[in-house]
């Protein structure tokens, strides 16, 4: 099972993995607006594939949202990473020029 429930919000989700093999929380049920088709993999992680708005007729009923995209709490999940200045570290090496 790759069922879980987000830690923010307390739905239930699924771990999928997307075109660029990153995991990305998907709804656990599946929604009218939904977008995201989960196709079974032998390593048991659905593939998230974004279904265009054409064909999503297709597959009604089965298609879901991204929990990033649903979830109440989403500004939680992506929290901007914090710049700190730590002093610019530039290698100033310059290799092959001439
Ligand atoms: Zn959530």
């Amino acid at each position: 099972m790759s069922g879980l429930t987000c830690r923010s919000c307390g739905a239930e989700v699924i771990v999928a993995q997307t075109s660029n093999n990153k995991r990305m929380p998907v709804d656990r049920r599946a929604s009218p607006k939904g977008n995201i088709l989960l196709v079974h993999q032998p390593n048991n992680i659905p593939r998230a594939v974004v279904i265009k708005a054409e064909a999503r007729e297709r597959y009604a009923g089965k298609l879901r949202l991204s929990h990033f995209a649903t979830c109440p709490n989403a500004a939680q999940h992506r929290q901007p990473k914090e710049r700190r200045h730590h002093g610019d570290q530039k290698e100033t090496s310059q290799t092959g020029q001439a």
